[in-house]
């Protein structure tokens, strides 16, 4: 390839402001993307596409009925898997879930029955956190999906509600009530018939997609997949 004078300012700047790996803080060569090549083959993997069912499925059974279910990493606190996600989500870096949003789009193309989803649906943001953040990261991690599995995106059709009272001065049932309606669908009618798949950063409960599919699943002939970028379980 020929080095461009683009380059050359490019690795001139590298002397002085080097791209670290996320996932664990070494310098990036030039040739790498996003993240370090030891991270990019060592951060644990989930292999959820190879097995039916698998164990991010077996989280939901009894809880909501969802078609198929996967995640691209296992997350372990301390690990790399999660100082990429704090990455993701609060060092302004929404280019972390499209890059691994369209690894795992690939991973999911590898199992038949998301090849019927019709949109993908990303968990959305609280408003003030969405004006503070200035991007919803499941949103990035949909739009690297969509790039793999060429479906759109709809990021209009699950809505947060917004709290009329601070969460502090709530009971527990009443904060109990609030999770179960924090999701929104405004308009019913546009998603009915569809396969969605619902995208998160991390399962680590399954509550909030549990609420959120639960919503999804109100429409008419709705039936719902879920997918996200890590998962905690053992
Ligand atoms: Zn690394």
């Amino acid at each position: 390839m020929k080095h461009t004078s683009l380059q050359w300012i490019g690795d001139f700047l590298s002397l002085f402001y080097p791209e670290y790996c996320p996932a664990c803080g070494a310098v990036l060569m030039r040739n790498e993307r996003c993240v370090c090549t030891n991270c990019s083959i060592h951060l644990p993997r989930t292999e959820d596409s190879l097995f039916s069912p698998n164990p991010t499925e077996r989280l939901f059974w009894g809880r909501v009925p969802v078609v198929a279910a996967a995640a691209l990493f296992k997350f372990k606190k301390g690990g790399g898997v999660q100082s990429l996600i704090h990455h993701l989500k609060y060092k302004n870096r929404p280019d972390i879930g499209r890059y691994f949003g369209r690894m795992l789009g690939e991973e999911l193309r590898q199992n038949p029955q998301f090849l019927t989803v019709d949109a993908i649906v990303p968990i959305p943001l609280h408003p003030k956190k969405l004006r503070l953040r200035g991007y919803n990261q499941s949103e990035e991690i949909a739009a690297g999906i969509a790039m793999a599995l060429e479906r759109p995106v709809w990021p209009d059709v699950l809505v947060r509600q917004v709290a009329t009272s601070t969460q502090t001065k709530r009971s527990a049932l009443q904060r109990w009530e609030n999770v179960c309606t924090v999701f929104a669908v405004p308009d019913p009618a546009r998603i009915a018939g569809k396969h969605l798949l619902l995208v998160d950063d991390v399962i680590t409960t399954g509550s909030t997609m549990e609420a959120a599919a639960n919503k999804l699943l109100e429409a008419p002939n709705v039936i719902v997949s879920l997918a996200a970028l890590a998962v905690d379980v053992v």
